[in-house]
Order: structure tokens, then sequence, then C-alpha cells
């Protein structure tokens, strides 16, 4: 034990490491009967490292983009109550995968989602394959592109005249067609690991040049090139985003579900699950939803008697 001690050369070993080593002096059996099973956990893991502590959670990226461990909340909310009708807690790293899963889970309880009912979801839960399965079902779901998300995002409900928004695209997405009534052909196609499709289009360098409006639609590049994303299905929803009733709902969104998320982290201070494993995180997460829908119900009492 003394020589295990001396060997623990403290400064280069990690944390985690370091604590691991400490405990297998102190109880050799028990820190293996726990190494075998974190390295069981690994094995099966679709990621390279696997938290010693937690073992279920995962690497997912936070709020600011930096790798953390840990799980994937979501909570559907009623636009217009606020209240939290149903919360699921994941493994995916990924918002899109959930999508689907969560409002199965939500018709579990309360039945099938009525035709008519909006699902409104922000740009992280936006993937091919999503828009297939909704169209499959029938919901009225409104997701938009990453394209639109920076637009709504920017407040800007005014289009520019020369904006990538007023070109129109043809039904297979060869060519799209320029406010000068110009021809902008497809070049290009990237798909990304969302399997969303960006396609890349380009007018001539002649044709822009002679343009009365290349300066305004060029600006500092010698031609136009623009870029959209999707098949029909995303073209779909693009269209239904941009329609009047796409606008007026989404821009509800932000006002009504987001305070609810703030006041959760808030104002009961929870940040962070302390549960380990997906099914105590499930159940953490439920209660955090609990409690603030108690709090939302209060509210609204108070507001009642005071109007
Ligand atoms: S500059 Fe080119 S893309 Fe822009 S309006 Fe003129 S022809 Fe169309």
């Amino acid at each position: 034990m003394e020589y295990a001690k001396k060997q623990l050369p403290d400064d280069k070993l990690k944390f985690p490491a370091r604590k691991q080593l400490k405990n297998a002096i102190k109880n050799p059996e028990k820190t293996l009967l726990k190494m075998q099973d974190r390295l069981e956990h690994l094995n099966n893991s679709t990621q390279n490292t696997i938290n010693l502590t937690d073992p279920e959670c995962v690497w997912r990226p936070n709020k600011k983009n930096n790798m953390t461990m840990g799980y994937n909340i979501h909570h559907i909310v009623d636009m217009d109550s606020g209240i939290i009708v149903s919360t699921g807690v994941s493994t995916n790293p990924d918002n899109h995968k959930d999508f689907i899963p969560q409002f199965e889970h939500y018709e579990e309880f309360y039945g099938q989602i009525p035709t008519t009912t909006a699902l409104v979801a922000d740009n992280g839960y936006y993937s091919e394959d999503n828009l297939a399965t909704i169209n499959e079902k029938g919901w009225d779901a409104y997701i938009p592109n990453k394209e639109l998300a920076t637009l709504f995002k920017k407040n800007k409900t005014e289009l520019k005249p020369f904006s990538k928004y007023n070109f129109i695209f043809s039904n297979d997405f060869s060519y799209c067609t320029c406010p000068n009534n110009q021809k902008l052909t497809k070049h290009n196609t990237i798909t990304t690991t969302k399997g969303t499709k960006t396609f890349y289009y380009a007018a001539s360098y002649k044709t822009c040049k002679n343009c009365p409006y290349y300066k305004e639609c060029c600006k500092s590049s010698t031609q136009k090139i623009i870029t959209h994303y999707g098949g029909d299905l995303a073209k779909n929803m693009y269209l239904k985003m941009q329609s009047t009733r796409g606008k007026e709902i989404y821009s509800k969104r932000m006002p009504s579900v987001e305070p609810t998320f703030a006041q959760m982290k808030h104002n009961p201070g929870i940040t962070q699950l302390r549960a380990y494993g997906v099914k105590q995180a499930q159940t953490e997460s439920e209660l955090v939803a609990i409690a603030q829908n108690i709090i939302r119900i209060n509210e609204y009492i108070h507001q009642k008697n005071n109007t």
C-alpha cells in the first residue's frame, strides 16, 4: 500500500483517475467491480470516454457550444399557459433525434395530437427525418431551417429586396429565379450529418454584371451565390414558416416558452440535475417540472385575483 501511494504521481494524473487510484488502495475489490462495470458501459457506448460517476450520461454541447457531460432534457410547454405538459430525459446528444420520441411520449398520456394543434420547435429540432415523420403523422409542426432561424433571431420581419428569401425555387430545386427574373442554376449539393441537404445556386458573372441591381444585390462579390436547404418537405416547411400564420405562431414561442425555462433555472436555482442515471434524471426532471407548474399556477391565481 505504501508503495502504491508513492507511485501515484498526483500532479500528473487528472482528478478522477487520482480519486479512483486512491479508492483502489483503500478498497481494491469494490473499485475493481466498479471499473469492470464502467468498462462494460464504455464498450457498449458510442462515445470514446464515459463518466466514471454516472456512466449513463453523454458528451453533448451546452448553450455556449462547449462539450459537457450530462443528459438532454426536453419539455413540451403549452404556449398559452406556460404549463409544462410533458418532460423527457434522453442520452441523445442531438436535440433533433428526440423531437418525434418526445411527442410520441406525449401521445401515450394525452392521446393522439389533433391535426389542428400547432407544434412549434426551434431549429435544433429540424432534420429531414423529422420532417418526413411529421408529414406521415399529419402533425401541424413549425420548425425553421437554419436560414429562417437566423432571420427570426434577428427579428427581421421585412426582407431586403435581394435577400435569398425573395428568390423563387423551382419545384425540383434544380434552379431558382432572382427578383430580376434571371436563372441561378444549382452547382453543388452538400449533405450534413443531420441528413439535411444544402443546395448552392449561382448566377453567371456576365448576367449579374449587366444587371441594374448589381451593386445592391451582389455587394462585394462578383456574382450572386445563394444557398438553400432540403427537398420537397424542406421546401414546404420553409414556405409554411414564411407564411403569415407560420411567422405569427413562431413569434409566440420565444415570449411564451422561454420564460418558463428561464424561471426553472433561476427561481429555484436548478441549473443542472443532481440525480445519476437516466431513470433518476427523468424523475428529477419531472419533479422540477411539477414545481415550476405550481409556481405558474400560483402566479396565474394572483394575476386573476388582482384584476
Ligand atoms: S445581380 Fe444577378 S442575381 Fe441579382 S438581381 Fe441581378 S441578375 Fe439577379
